[in-house]
């Protein structure tokens, strides 16, 4: 069976440094198997989406040698499908309607779901979210590259959420019902998202898709221990750096390119990254420091240490 991966932004920005990680290393963990990389803007909250992100992303990616295969999948014109796996699930009597705002889930003290609505379902005629119930209260899975993660529920505290209150389709009903569309049977994506894989697990699970293999790239932190985000300002990369990046990039995966790649090209590197890939080299963790770059002299570098 061919290796199918891919690489799945959101539009609330320009790519920064630690998407551009995740996409090389699902792009090299996929060609490194002459498998097949496809590219899904995940466009379905227009309230978070920056104009001209998307674009802006795909020209990022070009730049940097990261060529797609197939025509990018864009989430806003797919919500006949996720209709479609909503109803399924709701046939399946796992997805409930569910009134509660963060809010007053807030008020209650509830961590996770507590049932409310199941006890009192709300009018289906008013503005209501629909909520997954787990039909097991354990599920785990061998991460790739962070291993075993075991995750346990009691009461309904890990229903969540797959249609919102404000008329959009959620994250986890998305992404499962692309992947399993697009074929996707290994997901590289960054360790922010980890604790989302049991709910979408629970989603192939009762839609009848199969599961992908899951490894987690760690997310990079700063000197101070923030997460790099569009959400701290993280620098947008610049492209005319991108033979350091992709430098930079292949040695906090533990790939440890060799020292005579530093004067190599944007080909070179990519081509040595998809010959040298060896997955069980990426560290679980990463800090920057300043110690971790291979010249400190660059503004976008020096800037994700500010
Ligand atoms: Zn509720």
């Amino acid at each position: 069976m061919p290796c199918i991966g891919r690489f799945a932004p959101s539009p609330t920005g320009p790519l920064h440094f630690g998407s551009l990680l995740a996409a090389l290393a699902s792009y090299l963990d996929i060609r490194a198997r002459n498998g097949r990389w496809l590219l899904r803007i995940e466009d379905l909250d227009p309230p978070r989406e920056q104009p001209g992100a998307a674009d802006s992303i795909l020209r990022t990616l070009d730049a940097f040698g990261l060529h797609w295969d197939g025509e990018v999948v864009y989430q806003s014109q797919r919500k006949q499908l996720y209709e479609e796996a909503l109803q399924q699930l709701i046939v399946l009597d796992t997805a409930y309607p569910c009134r509660c705002s963060r809010k007053q889930l807030r008020a209650r003290g509830v961590l996770g779901y507590d049932g409310h609505c199941l006890r009192h379902p709300p009018d289906e005629h008013s503005d209501i979210a629909y909520r997954v119930r787990h039909t097991r209260a354990d599920q785990q899975f061998d991460d790739r590259i962070q291993g075993v993660r075991r995750y346990h529920w009691s009461g309904h505290e890990g229903d969540f959420v797959v249609f919102r209150r404000d008329g959009l389709f959620a994250y986890q009903l998305a992404v499962v019902v692309d992947d399993a569309e697009q074929g996707v049977n290994e997901v590289l994506r960054g360790s922010d998202l980890i604790d989302e894989t049991p709910h979408q697990m629970e989603l192939q699970d009762q839609l009848g898709y199969p599961r992908p293999r899951y490894a987690h790239i760690p997310v990079i932190t700063n000197a101070q221990g923030q997460k790099l985000s569009k959400q701290n300002l993280a620098p947008a990369i610049d492209p005319r750096e991108r033979q350091t990046l992709l430098l930079l990039a292949l040695q906090l995966l533990g790939q440890d390119p060799a020292a005579e790649l530093i004067d190599a090209s944007l080909d070179e590197l990519l081509h040595w990254g998809i010959q040298s890939w060896r997955p069980d080299a990426i560290p679980a963790r990463l800090h920057l420091t300043p110690d971790t770059f291979p010249s400190g002299h660059l503004a976008s570098t020096q800037a994700l240490l500010q």
